[in-house]
């Protein structure tokens, strides 16, 4: 009996032809076959999984495949996938219509909540983190009357043209150094500079001080794999925008809701003047928000002049999903969440050591990654000295014995509350193949 029998995962077949099939269908009408680009797997090769269903830490591909589900929906499923109460919210919302277009109760708690829990005080709601970034970047540059930002190389703060540059994550995987049909005119008015670097940001401000409505940065790096800030980098940054007259935007869209009840923000607090969040906010469902200082708040449509809106911004079945996953969201949860993600760190950071695997563990909270290399990592050009070989042998190991990772050496790795023992028996029994895959792969390149 294997490991899989043993787990009720039936064998590994060593293929996925329901998968396979769908992605030969969806490729030739989809660009790509997938509907965000880390999805089709081009970083690791292979056949992306189309997964049916979710219960708990576990997903099952068309396959009937079953896997432990360590990417959480890129971190919105703090709870886990379909949990009960989450599932009888959207279920009682939809009863009761999908959307109005008018103001709803539902946005009113969820809006509370999140003031409740953060510094901002007023919030919009929207659908995507990109739209909350977006939204954010026009409101700081109407506030300041600017129009410069500065960002970091590496963090992503989803698909805005004027921060699509240097920007990690799926971009990072499919290496292009920015993205065509980005006009020099939408770009121009943005400084890129390397993260957790005081001084950059000194001379940036030295030189465009005068011209620089906002820096924005990720809370806690995560879309370049996790990088944390340096101790005093956020509140360094808050610092020198304010001495400047300029705004910080800080993006919480991943961090927000997942490392503390606060944010990022809960730990470290960061006198920031504008927050984005997203992905836990809406329990799984699309909703996202930017908010802060109620001064500048009052600057957008329609109490001032700054326009944003939304057909299906608080829908009412996103908020319900929304609020219900932040109310279930106690210490407790946090606590769990914490001590998984330390767990599940430490079980495969010691199952590399053991196999001689170069590598960093690299943590942000109860955020992770593991980097393939022997450097310490604090920037985007440290993450980029990995062996890119030997992370894709270890994650195709893992997912051929049942556990799922982001499909690219430059995400984070996420948990939910519903890893429990026998999870974790999965994780334990496939990670010593998976280091010794790895150290092969790096061997056979060096
Ligand atoms: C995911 C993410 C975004 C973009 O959010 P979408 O909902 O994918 O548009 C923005 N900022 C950060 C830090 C993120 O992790």
């Amino acid at each position: 009996m294997t490991d899989f029998d043993a787990a009720g995962l039936g064998p590994y077949a060593g293929d996925a032809p329901a998968s396979e099939a769908l992605f030969d269908r969806a490729q030739a009408i989809v660009p790509g076959g997938v509907n965000s680009p880390v999805r089709a797997f081009r970083a690791v090769g292979g056949t992306p999984r189309f997964m049916v269903s979710g219960s708990g830490c576990w997903l099952t591909d068309a396959d009937g495949r079953r896997y432990l589900d360590l990417v959480c929906s890129w971190g919105p499923l703090i709870l886990g996938h379909a949990h009960p109460e989450v599932v009888a919210a959207i279920t009682e919302a939809a009863a009761r219509g999908t959307s109005f277009g008018t103001p709803t109760p539902g946005e009113v708690d969820l809006a509370a909540e999140i003031v409740a829990r953060t510094a901002v005080d007023q919030v919009r709601l929207v659908n995507s983190g990109t739209e909350a970034t977006m939204s954010a970047l026009r409101l700081a540059r109407g506030f300041t009357g600017r129009a410069k930002v500065v960002k970091f190389a590496g963090c992503y703060h989803g698909h805005v043209d004027a921060l699509l540059v240097a920007a990690g994550s799926g971009v990072a995987t499919l290496a292009l150094p920015d993205s065509p049909g980005v006009t020099g005119a939408a770009a121009g008015d943005t400084i890129v500079l390397p993260y957790n670097d005081v001084a950059a940001l000194e001379a940036a401000f030295a030189a465009h001080g005068d011209q620089i409505a906002a820096v924005i940065t990720e809370a806690a790096a995560g879309n370049m794999g996790v990088v944390a800030p340096h101790d005093g980098f956020n509140t360094k940054l808050a610092e020198i925008a304010h001495r400047h007259g300029a705004l910080l935007i800080l993006d919480e869209v991943m961090t927000g809701f997942r490392v503390s009840r606060g944010g990022w923000a809960g730990l470290e607090p960061v006198d920031a003047d504008l927050y984005t969040f997203g992905k836990v906010m809406g329990g799984g469902m699309p909703a996202a928000a930017f908010g802060g200082r109620a001064e500048i708040m009052a600057r957008l449509a329609p109490a001032g002049p700054v326009y944003q809106a939304g057909t299906l911004s608080g829908n009412p079945l996103a908020c319900a999903a929304g609020l219900t996953t932040l109310r279930l969201a106690t210490p407790e949860v946090y606590a769990r969440l914490d001590a998984t993600a330390a767990t599940v760190g430490k079980l495969s950071s010691d199952a590399l050591s053991a196999a001689g695997v170069p590598h960093v563990l690299s943590t942000a909270g109860n955020m992770f990654s593991i980097f393939f290399t022997d450097r310490p990592v604090l920037s985007f050009a440290d993450a980029q000295t990995q062996d890119v070989a030997a992370f894709r042998a270890f994650f195709h190991e893992m997912l051929s014995r049942g556990v799922y990772l982001p499909p690219s050496a430059y995400e984070s790795w996420f948990v939910s509350t519903a890893i429990d023992d026998g999870a974790m028996s999965v994780l334990e029994a496939a990670l010593p193949h998976a280091a010794r895959a790895a150290a092969e792969a790096g061997s056979a390149k060096a």
